[in-house]
């Protein structure tokens, strides 16, 4: 079962000197529980494919369906609460909020839902453990290393319990090892039934997931 199709996705960026052609007439299917890298050079529109993916921006042409709903005609409103509940994102650079506590910016996404603050603290605390960080929870973003703060990232964007995960270069950032554990917990999470798609520069990394699809340019090669 298809749980994300692309139809004929172009995007274009326009500035005031420059018009860039992302992506031109690209088809991708994600299949639910699929764990899928995504690759190439820099520039060949991976962000962007994964930011329309993650309904953060609209495409020029194409449709984007999520479980079948056609998320081009939804409006804004509607467009928000599927994000906040279908999915999780995760990015190279964490954009943790460094005010927050652990425990604080893993609660972030539940703030927009109808819960409690014993429900979220509770949710929180659980995927806090599911990451190893529970003797961090208290702890800000400086106080932790690199890798911590990616474990934090994903804990938070998995307290909702997404359907899909989004992670532009989970790791990116880290050292292999490091790198080696957010791997670990990002296949815990697809052998639970999470579909994942994941862009990355690393050959060994993208080759221990089930599926690679190539970009060239803002199209799809492979
Ligand atoms: P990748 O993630 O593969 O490095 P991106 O999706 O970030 O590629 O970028 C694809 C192309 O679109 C690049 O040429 C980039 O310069 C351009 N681009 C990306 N974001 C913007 C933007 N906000 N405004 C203008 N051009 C952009
Ligand atoms: P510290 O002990 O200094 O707080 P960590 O929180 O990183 O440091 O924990 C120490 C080690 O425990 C880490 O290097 C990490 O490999 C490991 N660890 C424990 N639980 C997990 C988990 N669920 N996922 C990934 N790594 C974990």
């Amino acid at each position: 079962m298809e749980i994300i199709k692309l139809e004929g996705i172009t995007k274009v960026y326009r500035t005031s000197e420059v018009e860039t052609t992302a992506l031109e007439n690209v088809n991708l299917t994600v299949r639910k529980g699929e764990f899928l890298s995504i690759m190439g050079p820099s520039g060949c529109g991976k962000s962007t494919l994964l930011n329309l993916m993650g309904l953060l921006d609209v495409p020029d042409k194409g449709n984007i369906l999520i479980n079948d709903t056609r998320t081009t005609e939804m409006k804004d409103g509607e467009m928000a609460e599927f994000r906040n509940e279908m999915l999780g994102f995760v990015f190279q650079s964490f954009h943790l909020i460094n005010s927050l506590n652990v425990l604080d910016n893993v609660e972030l996404p539940l703030l927009y839902r109808n819960s409690t603050a014993k429900s979220r603290r509770e949710a929180a605390v659980k995927v806090l453990e599911k990451v190893g960080l529970s003797h961090r929870m208290r702890h800000f973003p400086t106080q932790l290393s690199g890798g911590q703060c990616q474990r934090v990232a994903l804990a938070r964007a998995i307290v909702g319990n997404p359907q899909i995960i989004l992670a532009d270069e989970p790791t990116g950032n880290l050292d292999s090892k490091m790198g080696a554990e957010i791997m670990e917990l990002l296949f815990q999470l697809n052998e639970e039934g999470t579909t994942i798609v994941m862009v990355t520069h690393d050959e060994h990394i993208a080759e221990s997931t089930q599926r690679i699809v190539r970009f060239f340019d803002g199209r799809r090669v492979e």
